[in-house]
């Protein structure tokens, strides 16, 4: 655990109990603050209870005494509206931050140099961060992984030199996080997403871009036009390392990919020179577009953390036997990229009958998310879809309608998804996930294409017939291992 000796003698109260609110409060009170917790929910109360923290109502609290409002990330602080915790800390210059916030503090203060990358994105955060993570524990480091992934940042051992904290931030935790200062700051791509939470675009687009603010070193993609603007801004443009998986780029970025294989581009005065680090081509857990840009964006982190260790930026001892570079060591990231195991839910390759792949991509409740699973795939995708729609459907899959072999619809929205397949892609009208299950082995087993994949990609939230997506993926890879486990009788 991460001990908050920054607030120590400060009073601290901590909204939003959910892991990362305890953590948070436990840090605070091991690091010597006084810490008022309060949740809006009796279970967050009766979890911070059972932790032996002091609940107490914050509107009921002396806030003439409290110098700070911890705010779980979750808890909103410009919009829809604000919370009413952030309106009365507002009212008493209190000021609001988030866990990584005290985390960022605690570096400041016992281990500024201590390696840190944070990452952020739309699309692909989770996966870039378990990746960075994977890369450099394959080189032997000590790797500490979480923030909105996996653990939540304050429950990891302190930052310290030849640790490597690489954390995932969403915009909500950048909006808490006021001097984050990263060693490596990793923005992967803008899109339209939680609106609802930020106002509008251009709000969403600046807070992912606050991300760069303070970074020795800025891992940016430049395949959409925010985050190509925002990579303009980067200055000076020694700390800019741009990645892009696109075509056509208008200047060699530092990373970059043809098809699958991903390249460096090395300046060394008036030298340059592009070498080729590897190719995902046969790496089952990093198919698809979408996949390149989440691995150059890994290794375009790692690239930079190399530099900033020559530099003396970051303190990390030297991995090879020459002693000359510390991270970048191209043969065994490529290792490493090969022994990545992937995310569960996300394109995960549960197994295999014969020739038929089964596929787990419950994350996938919307279409655009949906979209990247089936561009994976050439073709013979027998693909199970439905659950509890969104609006706009799957209508806009329609150019990828050629790969699919048959459709499997299950849940609420079997008739909307119906009506868009009619006529252009055949369909079976399943009901739950079993049957369709059954149904596509079988008939995946029985084609002829040389690698029919029975594909879970909803494009449905699961809400309808399951708690949500992790319960229908699990309920999907149990039913799939059976499959494979009986050698794929099942499909036959
Ligand atoms: P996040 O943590 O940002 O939600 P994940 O790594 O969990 O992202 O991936 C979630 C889904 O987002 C994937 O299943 C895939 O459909 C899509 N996705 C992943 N990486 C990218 C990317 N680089 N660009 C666009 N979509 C992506």
């Amino acid at each position: 655990m991460i001990r908050a000796t920054t607030f120590a003698g400060k009073t601290v109260a901590v909204f939003g109990l959910g892991g990362s609110g305890i953590a948070a409060a436990q840090s605070l009170v091991a690091g010597g603050a006084q810490v008022i917790c309060w949740d809006d929910g009796e279970a967050g109360r009766a979890r911070a209870e059972a932790a032996a923290l002091e609940v107490c109502d914050l509107k009921a609290a002396d806030w003439s005494k409290i110098s700070s409002l911890v705010l779980a990330p979750g808890v909103p602080l410009t919009h829809p509206r604000p919370h009413w915790t952030v309106e009365l800390a507002k009212g008493r210059n209190v000021e609001i931050i988030g866990d990584v916030e005290i985390f960022a503090r605690e570096r400041a203060a016992h281990a500024p140099d201590a390696p840190f990358i944070a990452i952020t994105g739309t699309n692909g955060k989770s996966t870039t961060t378990a990746l960075t993570a994977h890369l450099l524990s394959h080189l032997g480091f000590d790797v500490q992984m979480g923030g909105n992934i996996g653990r939540a940042i304050l429950t990891l051992e302190p930052p310290a030199p030849n640790r490597i904290h690489v954390v995932e931030m969403s915009s909500y935790q950048i909006d808490l996080t006021p001097t984050l200062s990263p060693s490596i700051a990793v923005l992967l791509n803008i899109t339209p997403d939680h609106i609802d939470r930020h106002g509008t675009l251009a709000h969403y687009a600046a807070v992912k871009e606050r991300l760069l603010a303070d970074a020795d070193a800025c891992a940016v993609g430049i395949d959409d036009s925010l985050t190509a603007s925002a990579a303009n801004r980067v200055s000076p443009s020694e700390r800019l390392y741009a990645f892009t998986a696109g075509q056509g780029a208008r200047a060699i970025p530092r990373l970059y990919a043809i098809g699958q294989s991903l390249f460096v581009h090395e300046l060394a005065g008036a030298y340059a020179s592009s070498e080729q680090i590897a190719s995902l081509e046969a790496i089952g857990s990093l198919r698809g577009r979408h996949n390149v840009q989440n691995a150059l964006a890994a290794l375009t982190a790692i690239r930079a953390l190399d530099d900033l260790a020559t530099a003396g930026k970051a303190a990390l001892r030297n991995m090879n036997d020459a002693g000359e570079k510390t991270v970048w060591l191209p043969p065994r990231l490529a290792d490493g990229l090969q022994s990545f195991p992937g995310l569960p839910h996300r394109l995960e390759q549960v197994g295999r009958a014969g020739r038929v792949l089964f596929i787990n991509d419950s994350k996938a409740t919307n279409a655009e998310a949906t979209e990247k699973a089936l561009a994976s795939f050439d073709g013979g995708i027998h693909w199970i879809a439905g659950g509890q729609p969104k609006s706009g459907g799957i209508a806009s899959l329609e150019t990828l309608f050629p790969r699919i072999a048959k459709a499997y619809l299950i849940g609420a929205a079997e008739a909307e998804f119906a009506e868009t397949l009619q006529g252009k892609v055949a369909y079976e009208r399943c009901g739950t996930l079993q049957t369709a299950l059954a149904m596509a082995a079988g008939d995946a087993a029985a084609s002829d294409a040389a690698e029919p994949v029975v594909l879970l990609s909803p494009a449905c939230a699961s809400f309808d017939q399951f708690k949500n997506f992790e319960d229908r993926g699990d309920a999907f890879r149990q039913m799939a291992q059976e499959i494979v486990g009986k050698g794929g009788d099942e499909c036959r």
